[in-house]
C-alpha cells in the first residue's frame, strides 16, 4: 500500500506543530519545529492571510500526516464515516484511531506511528491469535493485540512506555506485550489536535 515517503519534519514545520513522526528525535532538541518554528520554504517566514479554504484543508492535511495516510485513502475514510450513523466528523476520527498501526503506537509497543506501521506490515503483531499485517485493520472492542515474539525494538518501546500514558479506551500487559480494546470509542478519548468538522465542511463543499 503506498505511503509518504518524503521528509517528514518538514509536514510538521507546515503544520507548524509537531505531529510527532520520528519516534526519539520528537523529544528532543533536535526537533526542526523546536529550532526553525516556521513553514518551511523560502517565504516561510512571511505571514501571509489564510483563506477560509486554506484553514480546512490544512486541517486536513494535518489530520492525514499525523495518521500517515495518503489523500486517496484518506478520502475513503471520510466516505465511509459520512454513512455511518453518527456524527461524520466523530466517525472519521474513530476510524482512524482504531487502525492496527496506531492501536500498535497507543500501546506503546512503538515508537511512532509510521514505525509501528512498518511493525504491522512486517507480521510482528496479531490480532485475537492471528497474524494480521495489513496496518489499515480495524480493531474492534474486545480484540486483543499481541506482539509474535519479542522483538528487541517494541520490547525497547514497551519499557521506555507507561500505562499512564495508554488511552482509557486500551489497556496494556507490557509483560507480554499485548493489549485489549476495552471499548468504543467517544470524541473525548481521541486527544488529537483535529479541529474535525473542519474536515467535513471541505469534503461537504
Ligand atoms: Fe515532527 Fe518529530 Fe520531526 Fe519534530 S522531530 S519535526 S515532531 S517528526
Amino acid at each position: 500500500m503506498a505511503r509518504y515517503t518524503g521528509p517528514v519534519c518538514k509536514l510538521c514545520r507546515r503544520a507548524q506543530m509537531k505531529l510527532f513522526l520520528k519516534g526519539d528525535k520528537c523529544l528532543t532538541e533536535k526537533c526542526p519545529v523546536e529550532r526553525r518554528p516556521y513553514p518551511p520554504g523560502e517565504h516561510g517566514r512571511r505571514r501571509s492571510k489564510e483563506s477560509e479554504y486554506y484553514v480546512m484543508l490544512r486541517e486536513k492535511q494535518k489530520a492525514r500526516q499525523i495518521y500517515g495516510i495518503l489523500e486517496k485513502q484518506f478520502r475513503n475514510y471520510y466516505e465511509v464515516a459520512s454513512k455511518q450513523k453518527g456524527i461524520t466528523g466523530e466517525n472519521l476520527l474513530r476510524l482512524l484511531e482504531t487502525r492496527l498501526d496506531n492501536v500498535v503506537y497507543r500501546m506503546g509497543l512503538a515508537f511512532s506511528r509510521p514505525e509501528a506501521r512498518q511493525l504491522v506490515r512486517h507480521g510482528h503483531f496479531e490480532v485475537n491469535g492471528h497474524r494480521v499485517d495489513i496496518p489499515s485493520y480495524q480493531v474492534a472492542t474486545g480484540d486483543v493485540i499481541k506482539a509474535r515474539g519479542d522483538l528487541a525494538r517494541i520490547k525497547e518501546a514497551a519499557e521506555s512506555s507507561t500505562k499512564a500514558e495508554v488511552p482509557a479506551w486500551l489497556e496494556v500487559d507490557y509483560e507480554k506485550l499485548s493489549g485489549r480494546v476495552l471499548k468504543t470509542l467517544e470524541r473525548d478519548d481521541i486527544d488529537e489536535p483535529v479541529k474535525e468538522t473542519l474536515i467535513v465542511e471541505l469534503y461537504s463543499k
